[in-house]
């Protein structure tokens, strides 16, 4: 082991976000378990969790902040966001509710930390529950372009895409980093 491998071993603060139901836990859960808990819907206030992991060769503590839906506890939106270094903003394939409040979730993020830019990834959750779905593929991948993220179809139910998702931020945030130190 290099002495440059040992000092990267870096913090990064991630928040879960988006409308309630979407899976936020779900995902969260399954990125830091490898496994589904369906507790049903139980909209917790906030939870984080600490997990090490290694992504390109660099490893990485995270801690996660699981929110609650922003409807329920707007008052607590803020700190949040101040929290957060890099953003997963979750909706669900089969509520179209839930697709349209992401970009004011986004605005909202990027006014609290007053940044025109955040690393942040559009995670579209649900995707095996294809017969019912209400927000297609191109419209959630449209919508993310406009904000600027990386568009990922994930299932935390299935574990499909959920590694995906938040590897793709954990290089977001290191890219933005690396930018912010220039
Ligand atoms: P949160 O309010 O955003 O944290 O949502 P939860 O993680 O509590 O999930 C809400 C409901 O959706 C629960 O009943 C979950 O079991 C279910 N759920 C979450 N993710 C998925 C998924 O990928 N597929 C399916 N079919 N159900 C899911
Ligand atoms: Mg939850």
């Amino acid at each position: 082991m290099t002495a440059s491998r040992a000092i990267t071993n870096k913090e990064q603060k991630l928040a879960v976000v988006g409308s309630g139901g979407v899976g936020k836990s779900a995902m969260t859960i399954r990125f830091v378990t490898s496994q589904f808990y369906d507790q049903g819907y139980n909209p917790t206030i906030e939870d984080s969790y600490r997990k090490q992991v290694v992504v390109d060769d660099e490893a990485v503590t995270l801690e996660i902040l699981d929110t609650a839906g922003q409807e329920e506890y707007a008052a607590m939106a803020d700190q949040w966001y101040s929290f957060g270094g890099g953003f997963l903003l979750v909706y669900s394939i089969t509520d179209r509710s839930t697709f349209e409040a992401i970009p004011g979730l986004h605005q909202d993020i990027l006014r609290v930390k007053d940044q025109s830019y955040v690393p942040c990834v559009v995670a579209s959750n649900k995707c095996d529950l294809g017969r019912l779905r209400a927000v297609g593929q191109l419209e959630g991948r449209d919508m993310a372009r406009r904000l600027s993220a990386p568009f990922i179809e994930c299932s935390a139910a299935d574990g499909v895409n959920v590694d995906v998702a938040f590897r793709e931020l954990i290089k977001l945030v290191r890219r933005n980093e690396k930018r912010m130190a220039l």
